[in-house]
């Protein structure tokens, strides 16, 4: 079968300390890069994906062999990374060299960028940007497209519109995100989404992001603002394939943490999950992970689910009844099963 995407996380490292990031969580000794053997491991198995994003809970331009995975990747399927553009200026001639296909680059606002994502600066990754752009001009290339990514908090949404403004100006598309893994105190206060109290004003601002983002000609595309539990959530977890740094399989990345217990906040509730164990790559073919009973149970209930959806009462309008058809255990508490 083809598998929609493959998610890898090449490394686990990060030169930044975002405020919103669970490796504030990590202990030291799990901050590595993976080993090139076990990406050549996965490599094995590229022909069998048309997408391969190069990241996890790290800086994927950090890795010291970025660009012979980069190489390899684009051999098989369309490759692009997230990054967070600290390391772009040196990088840029060998991105577009390379054609890496798509590159996303996550900022705050020029205001909040330097207390959100520690240790980085506003107007450098603004710079190493346009030293991209520049490369690509001077080369003739469209490639790699660049996307920013701005995730949305309390304190940094006013700035939403600055960036629509930048991403117009970098020729940039925009994509608004949420802070979807809640994991402490802290996470819970920043997020904004199944806030009824300061809905209005968070739309407000929406609705002023789409309009400029129109006029600007920035491609904007944003998540929704209220919780409605979803068949399965948007990480596709019945196609896609995330691997770990160690090699590790995983059907989404909010399950791919190296803990034991993986914390959740809940609509003001804490849950503990067991850190589920589909298998290892380096240890087992990609079948048989793929074929264990763990994997099938877990997408079966995901494939009863969706069978619903396809009922014609839904057809209809009529909301679906998820109520008799539980998600997989290791999905409770997660914010991406109610589209976010
Ligand atoms: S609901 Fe959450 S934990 Fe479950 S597969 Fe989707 S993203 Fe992963």
């Amino acid at each position: 079968m083809k598998h929609r995407f493959f998610q890898i996380e090449i490394t686990r490292r990060c030169n930044l300390n975002c405020l919103m990031c669970p490796s504030r969580l990590y202990a030291s000794s799990s901050r590595k890069d993976m080993d090139f053997k076990v990406f050549l491991n996965i490599a094995e198995y590229f022909n069998r994906t048309e997408l391969i994003h190069l990241q996890g809970w790290g800086e994927p331009l950090a890795h010291p062999e970025i660009l012979e995975m980069i190489q390899i990747a684009k051999e098989h399927a369309v490759t692009g990374l997230t990054t967070n553009g600290t390391l772009l200026e040196k990088l840029s001639s060998a991105l577009v060299e390379l054609q890496l296909d798509y590159i996303a680059i996550s900022v705050s606002g020029p205001e909040t960028h330097r207390e959100i994502r520690y240790g980085s600066n506003f107007r450098d990754i603004v710079k190493n940007i346009e030293v991209l752009n520049g490369v690509k001009r001077e080369k003739g290339s469209d490639m790699p497209r660049v996307n920013l990514t701005f995730l949305m908090t309390k304190t940094n949404i006013h700035e939403l519109l600055d960036v629509v403004e930048l991403a117009g100006k970098l020729d940039a598309g925009l994509i608004a995100t949420h802070l979807d893994y809640v994991f402490d105190e802290i996470t819970d206060s920043l997020k904004i989404f199944d806030n009824p109290k300061e809905k209005i004003r968070f739309e407000r601002v929406m609705n002023e992001a789409e309009r400029k983002a129109e006029k600007y000609g920035v491609e904007f595309t944003h998540p929704p603002f209220d919780l409605m539990e979803r068949a399965i959530c948007d990480a596709h977890p019945d196609s896609a394939i995330v691997f770990s740094v160690e090699g590790e399989v995983f059907p989404c990345v909010y399950l791919n943490f190296p803990f034991d217990k993986i914390p959740r906040i809940f609509k003001g509730n804490k849950v503990l999950i067991g850190k589920p164990e589909f298998g290892n790559i380096v240890e087992k073919s990609l079948e048989d992970i793929w074929n264990s009973k763990y994997y099938k149970t877990f997408r079966e209930r995901f494939e009863k689910r969706i069978e619903v959806t396809r009922s014609l009462r839904y057809i209809l309008g009529f909301k679906p009844d998820f109520s008799k058809l539980k998600y997989p255990e290791v999905c409770r508490g997660c914010y991406k099963l109610y589209g976010i």
